[in-house]
């Protein structure tokens, strides 16, 4: 099935073997790192990591959750690693980070979510390279207290992003475990929490949603206040995953984007190959200088 539609020519995956991306690869294995780079299967590898951008995935490769659309395990993770955040510090002072993207599995089975993790790692990169604009893009903590937000947001990340994944009539087929509205409230409750710290959000396209609702999520979005936009498109890991229903047109990307800079949102970047964490370094970095 995953055969049934061609990719078209903008789809295109490069293959690198510079030094740089070797040495990302080496420093990633050196500190014993996990990204999502690699478990995601990520078709930007070789532009990122032949520029040094690795997105670090923490809290193991095992996740709680088994969202339709995801090549991440599902399963019983593994205890927390302490020495986690140090690592994951020293690696961005490696490789000279200057803004970094730090995700993770969901860790249902934690009763924070794993928040004190997230907060201990962004502590730990502050603390090794403070010029270092920090990103998370954190797990919905549905089954956690108010208090597990509150500790990400109280270690100050400069972006927090978290993704709405798709249009809410999509979520039990995409997202089972998730809810559409908790996770909108999760964003607008960081921007109530903390107003400094830009909040960011994403979707995919290609799933089975229509323009309409595309444009539903982006005003909800807006209403909670939310200032950084990414779309791009769905690709089916495996067979197994969720169905790809299309692929949309660069042309159609370039129009969400117009649609969402007439929303209001500070940054956008919706484009094929657009990902939670792609160019996210160099945008955010654009948008400060201007
Ligand atoms: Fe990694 Fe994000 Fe780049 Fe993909 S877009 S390779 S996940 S940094
Ligand atoms: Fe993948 Fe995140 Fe869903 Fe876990 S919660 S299955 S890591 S998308």
């Amino acid at each position: 099935d995953i055969e049934r539609l061609k990719r078209p020519d903008w789809i295109r995956v490069r293959a690198t073997h510079s030094k740089a991306f070797k040495d990302t690869h080496d420093t990633v294995r050196a500190h014993q790192l996990v990204t999502v780079c690699e478990e995601a299967g990520c078709p930007n590898v070789g532009e990122c990591w032949s520029q040094g951008h690795a997105t670090m995935m923490i809290m193991g490769e095992i996740c709680t959750r088994g969202c339709t659309f995801c090549n991440v395990a599902t399963g019983k993770p593994d205890a927390l690693d302490l020495f986690e955040p140090g690592r994951v510090a020293d690696a961005v002072a490696k490789l000279g980070l200057s803004h970094v993207v730090i995700t993770s599995v969901d860790r249902d089975d934690l009763q924070d979510g794993g928040a004190a993790h997230f907060a201990q790692t962004i502590r730990a990169i502050r603390h090794r390279t403070p010029a270092t604009t920090i990103e998370v893009l954190t797990p919905d903590f549905l089954k956690c207290d108010a208090r597990a937000l509150e500790t990400v947001v109280a270690a100050r990340p400069d972006v927090f992003n978290h993704n709405l994944e798709t249009v809410p009539g999509l979520y039990p087929t995409v997202r089972p475990g998730a809810r559409y509205f908790h996770s909108l409230r999760l964003l607008q409750r960081v921007k109530e929490l903390d107003p400094t710290i830009f909040t960011k959000s994403g979707i995919m396209v290609g799933l089975g949603e229509d323009r309409q609702g595309v444009g539903q999520v982006m005003d909800d979005m807006r209403a909670a206040e939310v200032d950084f936009l990414t779309i791009g498109q769905y690709l089916q890991p495996t067979p197994k995953h969720h169905r790809i229903d299309r692929y949309v047109t660069p042309e159609e990307f370039a129009a969400y984007e117009r649609a969402a800079y007439g929303k209001g949102f500070l940054m956008v970047s919706a484009s094929p190959l657009t990902r939670s964490s792609y160019h996210a370094g160099a945008d955010f970095a654009q948008l400060r200088d201007n």
